[in-house]
């Protein structure tokens, strides 16, 4: 097995596509190199080589040592330098890369090969001692808290101190023998705390580098990070060895990090920041706010010409928009990383048209670069635009660099791991922090926003806020934070822990207390992609909806129907007229309450005009599409009060005693309310429930009729067992429907049919195919009864289920993502066997599925008439279905 790749002068061992193995960084550095890009020559140990080293309680494979020396001599031969050499040293930075990237998650050593000899030589060579000084303390500093893990704070405090001491502000402004007396400082640090001497031969750096590359693959932050964004199955991290290159030897150097498009909206121009004078991680620790590549292009017009043009390069290769870094050593431009670039969900649409439109990918290819999040987070809030300038400029309380967009309203707080106890208590939360760092991730993925003093739009806070598309603002400079104290100030205004304050990312104001939100519009991009999403997908697309409202908003995002209205919810609240609510309440609990079937049918009555004209609402916004009504579902006693008081005034209005209901209560009361007396049993035993439902519907539907809005019903009876159950349900619904149309003389449509939620419904398909005209499955019922979890109480172990590095049973939250092998195939073999028996059968899913991608591109593959989902997933079903299709494609596969 080999495990050291090499590149350099134009050659490479490796290549772009080799990310598992070389990881991010080492495949971008070696398909750099391949195209003939300025790359500094170096070699990547592969991922294979972390993963023995995990295996083999941390011994190296044996092979290691022999193809490192290989590759070091090799570079030590291109480079004609050596390493540690007293003459003219080769340095290299020694960096982490896993094929997925984390930022700033792993370690990174720069300037190794240095020490007291090879030191004297890089001041000659560079004719600059302070550089060199410089640089060597960096290195030791690096070391030491990278590779032995001495405390950072104590190796900063040194430097603070020796600042101090000499009188200066700036880094910049210490000399060659304040960097040469911090290099003893910190060796005698060392000494003090290890028993040993630093490390001088510099093979001994290398190897103690390397192992501590690997290790900050199993360091906290790096596994926090893995299980928050759900990276799973890597076998861990390459280490690229890397010639240094030097962006700190004076005002002709620099550092640099851009992408190739605009992150924020995808409009086509270059993007990033750039520090002059500086190296390495600088620009995206955000300690120093750094220039616009604009200032960079007047300062330096022949190296920011090249990097255009390695830009352009990049992005016809790759052929997507990409993050890059960069030095520039006196005059001379090196590239030192390409990845895939992160953007903020508006230019994921953004960047897929515009590619597309300039034919640098195929339709299909863009409907594959939106995943579904892009699509969620594309209706994540913004600041309410009608709320009155006056008021919101009171508020203003600092501004910043808007890094990512959105808006977020939280209470403050000032420590990562205070945000995460706060949200575990519930609380929204906005993370204040000066500057943030890996360490930070947990707080900050909890937070609604984060708000940093310091640092440019690639800085850490903004790089990882901007992946899962969470509101940021850095660089708000006015902003004084004192961690200690928890108070955050500008010119003497104050936010104190636990105040209210709102991040507006599109502008990067902050204003202080809560400010409304609302749902933004999607931009124009939007629309065009899921235009050829609905040209490319199979499957419809409908939406689970029980108001006239939310069917309006699903029909804006593109529904093709209503797939499931929950009429028990319009038992609860009137939508259009709330303030009538509490009328429907009381004829659904008198209802309940009743002794005889007559006390029932009269408290129905009172229901059957609430029922009517939300029908009526429905029906008219969805304007001749279909529309699947379910009738009642819950188990009774849901409906009535727990509470004594409200039992009380209960009891009052419908002329009984709280021990009546008491009473009603306790006759109701279920040890499995769940497979207990709901669904279509209730229409079993209380078929003057389905005749005023059924009534409600049909009369709508022919109000409709008359007023020439075209209607399809379809009803749809929940939870249904077999045919015989599912016969008596059909029939008490075409009696009453029918006799209705015949007394109007009208003539309507409708059809009658049922949810499968139960594994004997799905097993007996084809026989109550012979009596339903269409199939819905029920997938959170059927994933409940099918796996025997509880879809309420299943949230208290699925997480070590699903957590691949604890037990890992499952391989996702089977309530979210479909459990394939298991409900999967029952659902698959209903559809087959409702087939058999009818095939033309109209077969669509109303669980939480329907929105959820992998789930939709499953119903797809099954065969599936339609998917429908909650109105904001249905353009994430909308993409999904058709992204199935071009994965059917390439499968070459075809569906059921
Ligand atoms: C289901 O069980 O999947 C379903 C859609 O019904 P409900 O969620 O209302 O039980
Ligand atoms: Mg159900």
């Amino acid at each position: 097995m080999k495990y050291v790749y090499f590149f350099g002068t134009g050659k490479a061992d490796g290549n772009g596509e080799m990310k598992d193995l070389l990881g991010g960084k080492g495949a971008g550095l070696a398909e750099m190199t391949r195209i003939g890009l300025p790359v500094p020559a170096g070699f990547t140990i592969t991922t294979e080589a972390c993963d023995h080293y995990f295996k083999h309680d941390r011994k190296y494979p044996k092979e290691l040592r022999a193809e490192v020396a290989k590759s070091l001599a090799h570079l030590e031969k291109l480079t004609k330098k050596k390493l540690g050499d007293a003459k003219d040293p080769l340095l290299v930075s020694v960096r982490s890369g896993s094929a997925r990237s984390m930022p700033g998650m792993m370690e990174t050593i720069l300037n190794l090969g240095l020490n007291d000899r090879s030191v004297e030589a890089l001041a000659r060579g560079t004719k600059n001692e302070r550089f060199a000084y410089d640089a060597y303390r960096r290195f030791v500093q690096m070391y030491s808290s990278v590779v032995v893990g001495l405390p950072k704070e104590e190796l900063e405090g040194r430097l603070r101190e020796l600042k101090n001491r000499l009188g200066v502000k700036e880094d910049t402004q210490v000399t060659a023998q304040g960097w040469r007396q911090l290099v003893g400082e910190y060796k005698a640090f060392f000494k003090q705390k290890t028993q040993r001497d630093f490390p001088e031969d510099p093979e001994e750096q290398l190897w103690g580098a390397i192992g501590a590359v690997f290790e900050s693959w199993m360091g906290e932050k790096a596994v926090t990070y893995r299980r928050v964004e759900k990276i799973t199955g890597l076998l861990g991290t390459a280490v690229n060895v890397v010639q240094m290159v030097f962006g700190n030897t004076g005002e002709n150097s620099g550092t640099g990090v851009c992408f190739t498009r605009d992150p924020s909206t995808g409009e086509k121009t270059f993007f990033g920041d750039f520090l002059l004078n500086a190296q390495g991680e600088d620009v995206v620790a955000g300690i120093r706010t750094p220039m616009h590549l604009n200032e960079m292009a007047k300062r330096m017009p022949k190296v920011y010409k090249q990097l255009e043009r390695v830009r352009q390069t990049l992005e016809e290769h790759y052929r997507d928009m990409q993050d890059l870094e960069f030095t520039v050593e006196n005059g001379t431009l090196y590239m030192l990383q390409t990845r895939t670039g992160k953007r903020s969900p508006g230019a994921a649409f953004q960047i897929a048209v515009d590619m597309k439109n300039e034919g640098l990918i195929t339709l299909e290819e863009s409907l594959e670069r939106i995943k579904g999040e892009d699509v969620e987070r594309l209706f994540y809030p913004i600041l309410d635009p009608s709320l009155p300038r006056k008021e919101l400029s009171s508020r203003r309380f600092a501004t910043g660099i808007n890094a990512v967009p959105g808006a977020a309203v939280g209470k403050a707080v000032f420590t990562a791991q205070e945000a995460e106890e706060w949200a575990a208590k519930g609380e929204k939360v906005v993370l204040v922090r000066r500057e943030t760092s890996p360490e930070d991730v947990g707080g900050m993925f909890v937070a609604q926003g984060i708000l940093t003093a310091t640092g440019g739009k690639t800085s850490h806070a903004a790089v990882v806020a901007r992946g899962w598309g969470k509101c940021c603002i850095v660089g708000a400079a006015s902003l004084e934070i004192d961690a200690g104290k928890k108070v955050a100030s500008v010119n003497g205004r104050v936010v104190r822990e636990g105040e209210w304050i709102t991040l507006d990312g599109s502008d990067g104001t902050v204003y202080t207390g809560q400010v409304d939100l609302i749902r933004p519009q999607p931009p124009k991009a939007f629309a065009t992609l899921m235009k050829w999403a609905d040209q490319v997908r199979k499957i419809g697309v409908r939406a689970n909806a029980d108001t006239p409202h939310d069917a309006r908003v699903a029909r804006e995002l593109g529904a093709e129907g209503i797939g499931l209205c929950r009429t028990e919810h319009m038992f609860f609240k009137d939508f259009e007229h709330p303030e009538r609510s509490e009328e429907r309440q009381q004829a659904i609990q008198e209802m309940i309450l009743a002794d005889t079937t007559e006390a029932r049918k009269k408290a129905l009555a009172k229901l059957l005009p609430f029922q009517r004209s939300d029908f009526i609402g429905l029906f008219q916004v969805m304007d001749g599409l279909p529309v699947v009504i379910r009738l009642i579902d819950p188990p009774l006693h849901e409906f009535i009060p727990k509470d004594a008081k409200k039992q009380e005034e209960l009891a009052k209005k419908i002329g009984t005693t709280r021990e009546a209901i008491l009473r009603r209560m306790e006759q109701l009361k279920e040890a499995n309310p769940m497979l207990g007396h709901r669904g279509c049993r209730l229409a079993i035993t209380y078929p003057e429930i389905l005749e005023m439902q059924v009534q409600a519907i049909i009369e709508a539907a022919i109000d409709c009729q008359k007023r020439r809005i075209k209607v399809t019903p379809e009803i749809m009876h929940p939870l249904t067992l077999d045919k015989k159950e599912m016969k008596i349900l059909a029939d008490a619904t075409r009696r009453v429907a029918d006799e209705i149309i015949s007394k109007a003389k009208v003539k309507l449509h409708y059809l009658v049919g049922t949810m499968i939620e139960l594994p004997r419904a799905a097993l007996l398909a084809d026989q109550i195919a012979e009596i339903a005209e269409f199939f819905s499955f029920g997938t959170n019922d059927l994933t409940q009864t099918t796996m025997g979890l509880s879809r309420d109480d299943a949230g208290r172990f699925l997480p070590e289920y699903v957590d691949q590095e604890k037990s890992g049973i499952l391989p996702a939250d089977p309530f979210q993502s479909i459990d394939v092998p298991g409900v999967g195939k029952l659902v698959e073999l209903g559809i087959q066997l409702g087939r058999k028996t009818r095939p033309k059968l109209e077969v669509g899913i109303c669980g939480e599925h329907g929105g959820d991608p992998e789930s939709v591109k499953f119903c797809h593959r099954v065969g599936m008439d339609y998917v429908s989902a909650t109105p904001f997933c249905v353009p994430i079903a909308r993409l999904a279905a058709a992204q199935a299709v071009i994965e059917e494609r390439k499968s070459g596969k075809r569906r059921k």
